[in-house]
């Protein structure tokens, strides 16, 4: 249980990699803050199911991270209701897939809203509190599209890029206030956010999920398999524990190998 005491915000943790960083950071004894959009009576179920396994409080707010507003308003709820932010992971994140000349305003706004002005916001919001406890982990989820790009992900490899830099900026301002900033970098996770890319791709190919699944991975991963979404909540862990005091500014690859081939 090394992280009873401490209070963490996920945000987009209703679904995927952001429900499992939630889970394992109460699995340590944090209590959670959920966020992300969903149907309400399948959130109060996983909101009291969370609090219950591991015995601790866990409390859920629909914020839309879109609005910075509504991302100042959780971190403060966060803070009312649950005493402390002690641990910010920068989670939610949408994606929209088309060439550069066909690709709609309204989907890069969406993207850079969410995807990345949510994370300066949420950081900006988060600091002071952090600072004032001399303690603080902020956790950017970026991707692997944050350190390479490929085709068609023109909003969603700007805005990973830029997570990697913000990261980089608030790592290196607060290397000495006891808080340190990372940003993790998967490669693919079978999440909601990838199954509909791989609908898209059976359907544009005319053949079915498992096929492009595989065709995805051999696309850019040297390793055959899909990071699971345990497997990035044991890192948010990690850089979470007292081990990891001094890993700052970096963006940490959990990608089978991608970005080193
Ligand atoms: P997902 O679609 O399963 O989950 C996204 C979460 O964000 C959901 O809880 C959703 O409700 C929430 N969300 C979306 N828009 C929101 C908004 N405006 N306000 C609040 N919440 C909002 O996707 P995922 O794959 O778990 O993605 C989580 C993060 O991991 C994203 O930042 C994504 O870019 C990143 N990532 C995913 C992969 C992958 O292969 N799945 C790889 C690298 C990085």
């Amino acid at each position: 249980m090394a992280l009873k005491g401490k209070v963490a915000l996920v945000t987009g943790s209703t679904s995927g990699i952001g429900l499992g960083i939630a889970r394992a950071l109460a699995a340590e004894g944090a209590d959670i803050m959920l966020n992300g959009f969903g149907d309400a009576g399948e959130i109060e179920k996983l909101r009291s199911e969370l609090a219950a396994e591991f015995k601790v409080k866990v409390e859920y707010d629909g914020a839309d991270l879109s609005k910075p507003d509504q991302v100042a308003a959780i971190v403060k709820k966060t803070q009312v209701d649950l005493g402390s932010l002690d641990i910010l992971v920068n989670n939610a994140g949408i994606q929209f897939v088309a060439p550069v000349e066909e690709f709609p305003e309204a989907k890069w706004e969406a993207i850079l809203a969410i995807n990345l002005s949510a994370v300066f916001y949420g950081m900006k919001a988060a600091i002071p509190g952090m600072k004032a406890k001399k303690w603080g982990r902020i956790i950017n989820i970026a991707s692997a599209h944050g350190l390479v790009a490929s085709p068609h992900k023109v909003a969603y490899v700007a805005a990973k890029h830029g997570v990697v830099g913000a990261t980089k900026v608030a790592a290196i301002e607060l290397a000495n206030d006891g808080i340190t900033v990372n940003a993790i970098c998967p490669g693919w996770v079978l999440t909601p956010l990838v199954q509909h890319q791989l609908e898209d791709r059976a359907k544009e190919a005319g053949t079915d999920v498992p096929t492009e699944e595989k065709k995805m991975l051999q696309e850019t991963q040297p390793m055959l398999k899909f990071t699971t979404p345990e497997e990035i909540g044991a890192l948010a862990v990690f850089l979470s524990s007292d081990g990891a005091a001094t890993i700052t500014g970096v963006p940490l690859p959990i990608d089978g190998g991608w970005v080193a081939h």
